[in-house]
């Protein structure tokens, strides 16, 4: 899918003191989003909203900026079904000159080297900043998400959500066994 006009920054029409631009698009507009959609890892509940601010500094863009959204994610230890929000601040430079290459350099190494040092390698007069933010929404994911801090997840027996209730099973008391272990190895 082409990326959304929006999203790209051609950067002469950066004034000296920075472009500031605010959007809000549709998750479907980014692959890996869609993807995770599709296979039910989330939903998107909100459009995705970032502010941002480009500044050029000779060859290099640099954008600052902060995006939202509120997604729908499943709890990993009880299963129910949750609202998330969620948000990050992010910093992406761009750049046409990436140290140690010239301009006819292969392209593919170029930007393999770029990606190393952190950079975003671009060509021509134009930014894209599409795979960029892709990336920072993905990052903003939790790596283990929970519907609370304190969720007590389903009993490993009949299945029941403990959060809600205590049921009667006999529960191994594996916590207290590997406490045990953790103060053994202390001592
Ligand atoms: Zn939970
Ligand atoms: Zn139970």
């Amino acid at each position: 899918m082409e990326a959304p006009e929006m999203m790209r920054i051609h950067i002469d029409q950066i004034p000296e003191q920075g472009l500031i631009l605010e959007f809000a698009e549709k998750a479907d507009v980014f692959p890996i989003l869609a993807n995770m959609m599709k296979s039910g890892e989330c939903t998107f509940l909100s459009p995705i909203k970032t502010s941002l601010r480009a500044i050029r500094i000779g060859d290099m863009v640099e954008v600052e900026g902060h995006l939202a959204a509120v997604v729908r994610l499943t709890c990993g230890r009880c299963l129910i079904e949750y609202r998330s929000p969620l948000e990050s601040k992010y910093a992406l430079t761009y750049t046409r000159l990436v140290p140690g290459f010239s301009e006819d350099a292969e392209q593919a190494e170029v930007k393999l080297n770029a990606a190393d040092m952190g950079l975003i390698y671009f060509q021509g007069e134009e930014i894209n900043l599409h795979d960029g933010i892709q990336e920072q929404i993905v990052l903003a994911f939790p790596l283990n998400a929970v519907c609370k801090e304190n969720c007590k997840g389903l009993c490993p027996i009949c299945g029941a959500s403990l959060n809600d209730r205590n049921c009667d099973c006999v529960r191994d008391s594996t916590d207290s066994k590997f406490a045990v272990l953790k103060n053994l190895k202390l001592k």
